[in-house]
């Protein structure tokens, strides 16, 4: 499925997920309906540290069919580390980034090599 968009309650959310994880690290999986990402699974037990995202795979419901993924980076970068890159590599086609201080711009979409991706905001 080609993905070519986020609901934009779906971002709302992931930036108040990174403004209360806060100086913490989430990490969640997306799933999309119609080609729009429109769902954000919370991995029990996902929060990590500041170095990378780290999902644990064996958490995740079998029949959860998984578009990407999303994490936060408290110190503001938006561009993946190598380690991200191993994780999209393994979790989907579409991977979210949202970093300090998580306002309405501050996020990225990565494809899966960890080149920046446009994602259209729809309501
Ligand atoms: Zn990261």
């Amino acid at each position: 499925m080609n993905i070519s968009a986020i609901q934009k309650s779906a971002l709302d959310l992931l930036l108040a997920m990174g403004r209360e994880s806060h100086p913490r690290e989430f990490a969640a999986l997306l799933t999309a309906e119609s080609g729009v990402i429109s769902d954000i699974n919370l991995i029990p037990g996902s929060i990590g540290g500041e170095a990378s995202a780290q999902v644990p795979f064996e958490m995740v419901p079998l029949n959860l069919h998984v578009t990407g993924s999303a994490h936060s980076h408290p110190n503001g970068t938006l561009f993946p580390s190598d380690a991200d890159i191993r994780f999209f590599a393994v979790s989907g086609s579409r991977h979210i980034i949202v970093g300090y201080p998580y306002g309405p711009d501050d996020w990225r979409c990565f494809s899966p090599e960890g080149r920046p991706v446009r994602l259209e905001v729809v309501p």
